[in-house]
């Protein structure tokens, strides 16, 4: 967890390399759905454009889905996800069921002067459609007024929860995980 470009894809992915398993990513599965145009991008789009949220019913279909379609996972890494309190209760309903808890919930800091920085930097390399500078604000108070709640309830919940500076070389940064996470 944390703010849009804190670096949760790039240490998920190199955790889920690590590990062997794979990272799903919400915001990347839209993005896909997108690109092909599915009816479940074409819902998707004008809330991503507009630094929105997805539908939680929509996210938490997808997320079933990719947990329990034709391969069901074992291992995972989840990114970008849960980010309402609603998915995480489904969240929670859904590992309940298949009885996979959550090991551990990762949290990456950054402050919001950086944030801004990173995103509005990189629409120019990766041609996100929803990187330029007013966006990104709304997307950072979105994740303000949603997702931090969820960090709080999951701090509440008892779950392990590790907080790493998001701040520093991609290696650092992956180093202090893996260090906090016994990996
Ligand atoms: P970032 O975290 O950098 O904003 P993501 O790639 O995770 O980027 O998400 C991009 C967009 O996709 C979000 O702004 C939102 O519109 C949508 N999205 C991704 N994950 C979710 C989710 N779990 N719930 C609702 N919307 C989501």
């Amino acid at each position: 967890m944390g703010p849009p470009g804190a670096g949760k894809g790039t240490q998920g992915e190199l955790l889920a390399e690590h590990l062997g398993v794979p990272r799903l990513s919400t915001g990347d599965m839209l993005r896909d759905a997108r690109a092909n145009q599915t009816d479940l991008g074409r819902r998707a789009e004008r809330y991503m454009d507009a630094g929105e949220l997805v539908p939680d019913q929509v996210i938490l279909g997808m997320v079933a889905e990719a947990l329990d379609g034709p391969e069901p996972l074992e291992g995972f890494i989840l990114d970008g996800f849960p980010r309402t309190i609603p998915q995480a209760e489904g969240l929670g309903e859904l590992l309940e069921k298949r009885g996979t808890p959550l090991d551990a919930v990762v949290f990456l800091t950054v402050p919001e002067d950086e944030l801004v920085r990173r995103l509005t930097g990189r629409s120019a390399q990766e041609h996100r459609t929803d990187d330029d500078p007013e966006t990104v604000r709304r997307r950072i108070q979105v994740y303000r007024a949603e997702t931090e709640p969820v960090i709080r309830s999951c701090l509440e919940s008892g779950v392990r929860v590790v907080r790493a500076d998001g701040v520093g070389s991609i290696d650092e940064i992956q180093r202090d995980l893996r260090g906090q996470l016994g990996l």
